[in-house]
């Protein structure tokens, strides 16, 4: 194992491995965990008591995680000097499967985004973002529950790259006068900020293939590909044509296209993959929300689409989130670390909670995953709900932070 400075690697662990892209989960797994910023520590407190509650109550004492503190953000600069340590940058990758709050973006420091540090520095290629209705949530929707998507939203290559050069530097104008005299490029206007959108078969196809694995285990069908290549070709359009050739070339017999089915329905159990354009695709959910099952998409169109559908359900207080690589894994609230409610011991823990539900679901401990499900289900049928969504229901109760993850317990069952 790797030394720690800033961390303790619990004596009582085991490491999950991996190999061939499949996970071996011992019984007390090391599970490195960020705190996050803001109401960071409030939320995390609340997810860590639901977890242990659940994995007890399923497994006794022959199953418990053994957390593993590391450090990112505000607390990160305090007692290490720097906002993301290299070593917690080492313990997620050794041991596999990490969960985290969120985390401020610093202003004026070196990195952009710890978040995005996170997920480029790991490799972490696919945003994973299941959208579903909790009964009981607050939507601005007739029948909130007739979406139940999952939204593969690929995180290293489009527009957010960072490549892009501001109007009225010299790398601007350089770059147009090439376009312009070396490919005849004539309507980039003098003084236009520029950026690039790359999008590469290697990026594509690994992400598709996470997509329709993830599709296959769970009999979810269909994936649809959603891209805007009725405008740019050779990216969005690109996307989806190396979408197609991968899950022709590697899952032949498991999946259909949608042009190989004369009805365009399939119920012989293969999956279907289909693809819609960007703009279409938000009017499809909500219009006809239950059509859709899965997405794969490149980032910006993931970035959209996820928040769209998050708002359908009730919006991003319960909306969770992964970002998985080949064989590292990191779950994440979706929300920031809105600084205003800080320690306050009043905002919402239902988006980490639920991202930890998908990390248990990722390890295999899906009797786990299944009573924290209930408890919240239940929590929130009960009407014991934190401000955001009191405020919303009529006859709610309003409960903290604490308050919550403990009603959530409460309605576990045994
Ligand atoms: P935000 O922290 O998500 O907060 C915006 C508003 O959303 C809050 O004022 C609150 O609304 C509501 N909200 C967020 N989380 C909630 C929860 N758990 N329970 C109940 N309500 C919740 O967005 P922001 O203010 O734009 O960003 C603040 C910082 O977070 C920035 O530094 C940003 O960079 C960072 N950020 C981090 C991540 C991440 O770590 N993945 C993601 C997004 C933003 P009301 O005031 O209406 O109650």
């Amino acid at each position: 194992m790797a030394a720690y400075k800033h961390s303790t690697v619990p004596a009582n662990g085991e490491k999950i491995t991996s190999e061939e892209g499949k996970l071996r989960v011992p019984g007390r797994p090391i599970v490195p965990f960020i705190e996050g910023d803001g109401i960071g520590s409030d939320i995390w407190r609340a997810t860590q008591a639901v977890v242990d509650a659940a994995v007890k109550r399923a497994y006794g004492s022959e199953r418990a995680i053994a957390w593993m503190e590391v450090l990112a953000g505000e607390k990160a600069k305090e007692r290490a000097g720097e906002w993301l340590p290299r070593e917690t940058l080492d313990a997620m990758s050794e041991f596999k499967v990490s969960i985290k709050g969120p985390l401020t973006t610093p202003v004026g420091g070196g990195i952009r985004s710890l978040n995005v540090a996170i997920r480029q520095e790991l490799d972490l290629y696919s945003c994973i973002r299941p959208v579903r209705w909790i009964k009981g949530v607050p939507s601005p929707m007739k029948e909130p529950d007739k979406l139940d998507i999952v939204i593969f939203r690929e995180n290293t290559e489009d527009v957010y790259t960072g490549i892009e050069w501001a109007s009225g530097s010299k790398e601007a104008e350089q770059l147009r006068l090439f376009l312009l005299n070396e490919f005849g490029v004539k309507n980039i206007r003098e003084g236009s900020g520029i950026g690039i959108k790359a999008i590469s078969p290697f990026g594509t196809k690994r992400h598709v293939v996470k997509a329709i694995q993830y599709a296959l285990a769970r009999k979810r069908t269909p994936l649809t590909l959603v891209h805007k290549g009725n405008i740019m070709k050779f990216t969005e359009g690109a996307f989806r044509d190396w979408g197609y050739e991968i899950a022709k070339e590697r899952f032949r017999d498991q999946i259909v296209t949608e042009a190989e089915l004369s009805d365009g329905r399939t119920k012989d159990g293969r999956l279907l993959v289909n693809d819609r354009i960007a703009d279409s695709i938000f009017q499809q959910v909500l219009l006809r929300p239950a059509e859709y099952s899965m997405v794969a998409t490149p980032n910006l169109n993931g970035d959209y689409l996820s928040d769209a559908c998050a708002a359908q359900v009730g919006g991003l207080g319960m909306a969770p989130g992964a970002n998985v690589g080949d064989d590292v894994a990191n779950f994440e609230a979706t929300h920031g670390t809105a600084p205003k409610y800080a320690n306050k011991d009043v905002v919402n823990p239902g988006s980490l909670i639920l991202s930890a539900v998908m990390m248990l679901e990722h390890m295999g401990w899906q009797e786990a995953a299944d009573r924290v499900v209930k408890g919240l289900e239940g929590a929130v049928g009960a009407k014991q709900v934190t401000y955001d969504l009191e405020r919303q229901m009529e006859g709610a109760r309003k409960v903290s932070t604490s308050g919550f993850g403990e009603a959530v317990v409460a309605h576990m069952g045994q």
